[in-house]
């Protein structure tokens, strides 16, 4: 008789989970990771965001960016003279 109940909550788990599947899906919407090849390749729409370079204002996006202290970046020399470089 309990071997019912295993079974019953083995379902309702297996049902749990593919709601949260679900949902999480809606959530992050179509730009998921494509199957064909792990990262898709850079379209100029495509999600991920975009942050602008605080030394000259060129936007890129935020992956290709330096973040230091808050503030992206487009590349290491365009970061301000306390980060460092070349500094004790
Ligand atoms: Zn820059």
């Amino acid at each position: 008789m309990a071997r019912i109940f295993i079974l019953l909550a083995v379902v309702l788990g297996v049902l749990w989970w593919l709601r949260q599947r679900a949902s999480a899906r809606q959530d992050s919407g179509p730009a998921r990771r494509n199957a064909a090849g792990g990262r898709e390749p850079a379209s100029p729409d495509a999600s991920q965001p975009m942050v602008q370079c605080a030394h000259c204002g060129v936007h890129l996006p935020r992956t290709d960016a330096i973040a230091w202290q808050g503030q992206h970046y487009c590349r290491r020399s365009h970061l301000p003279d306390s980060a460092g470089e070349g500094g004790a």
